[in-house]
């Protein structure tokens, strides 16, 4: 089977590998698309760890082709998305009801340092692997996994319905919280400092998001809460936050560090949080959200597996390396697609 491999940082390619074999508690799930997230583009850019020559992606839809002998829930024949953050149940975390936090995660991470989904087949454990509702088709489905880190990032805003709410950044992520905010009736302001994706924010959200460009943010009143989806938590943040305000923090880049004025914090009473990976729940969820959420809004391009260098560069990832990931670094695309010879019929 083809499949798209991290091959050096700078460096994605295209291999031919062996298709996976399928364990007693597996499934095989012959891939129909595959999203293209924030994370691919940190490995590619050298900004998030990875093994090299793994196979990359982990925002998953496809058709279930073979099942394990303990396999129960799902069926050769039925369409399902994949959850890649897996947990052990066994360690403390987990005991602790905080699977999340799983502490066996090491080797276990899809597309990152275990073969992902940027290929034919995926194998996956049964209780990873989650049946599509009919009202979901493929396309609106490989949103369910950046849904569900949404729906654990607003949680942990623990927002009031009246709450003026501040999305940092309008990739898909802050796109998805700003359409989720904006179906429960609170009042949500998108920032994002890229032109491209700016005009793409206001050309595909509904009206009742206000879309500014990240300079115009001062002057748009404060927030009582703050959802940072660039990864780089700008020094001035507390200055759009409300007293008594909230801001949660997104992004995974190693060298992401921030400055922040303490004193403006301590007065403020302002509650700074990192919401971590979500949790299974919330994965559930989104699969059920999915239903009435149309979520394939976001999604402005799919191409075919072979063409994933073009798919990278509409999303700032050149072959020339690391680049620049802070900001006006040139997208052409809010969610970009890689989708097997089959495309995307419902
Ligand atoms: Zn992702
Ligand atoms: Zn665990």
């Amino acid at each position: 089977m083809r499949a798209v491999v991290f091959e050096d940082v700078g460096r994605p390619g295209i291999q031919d590998r062996t298709v996976p074999a399928v364990g007693a508690d597996e499934v095989l799930v012959q891939v129909v698309a595959t999203g293209i997230c924030g994370t691919d583009r940190a490995i590619l850019l050298g900004e998030f760890p990875a093994r090299r020559g793994v196979v990359l992606g982990h925002e998953a839809v496809g058709a279930v082709t073979a099942v394990g002998a303990g396999v129960r829930s799902v069926a050769p024949g039925d369409r399902v998305v994949i959850n890649p953050t897996y947990h052990c149940d066994r360690c403390r975390p987990c005991r602790r009801g905080m699977p999340a936090h799983c502490g066996a995660k090491a080797g276990r991470e899809i597309g990152v340092d275990r073969d992902g989904t940027m290929a034919e087949f995926a194998v996956a454990p049964e209780r990873f692997v989650h049946r599509l509702p009919a009202a979901v088709p493929y396309r609106r489905g490989t949103l369910v996994e950046p849904l569900a880190c949404v729906l654990n990032n607003l949680r942990a805003a623990r927002l009031r319905w009246d709450d003026r709410v501040l999305v940092l950044g309008a990739g898909p992520i802050g796109a998805l919280c700003a359409l989720v905010l904006a179906r429960r009736g609170a009042r949500v302001t998108l920032a994002e400092r890229d032109q491209g994706r700016l005009a793409l924010a206001r050309l595909l959200l509904p009206r009742a998001v206000q879309v500014l460009a990240a300079e115009e943010v001062t002057g748009a009143g404060r927030a009582d809460a703050v959802i940072d989806t660039t990864g780089t938590l700008p020094g001035d943040v507390l200055g759009a936050v409300a007293p008594g305000g909230t801001v949660v923090v997104m992004g995974e880049k190693e060298a992401g560090v921030a400055t922040l004025p303490l004193r403006a914090l301590v007065t403020g009473g302002i509650r700074l949080v990192g919401a971590g990976p979500y949790r299974p729940a919330d994965f559930e969820l989104a699969v059920d959200l999915a239903r009435d959420l149309p979520l394939e809004g976001l999604v402005t391009h799919v191409l075919p597996l072979e063409r994933y260098a073009e798919a990278l560069a509409m999303l700032a990832v050149t072959p020339a390396g690391p680049g620049r990931s802070d900001g006006a670094a040139g997208y052409s695309a809010m969610k970009v697609l890689l989708a097997t010879d089959d495309g995307l019929a419902p």
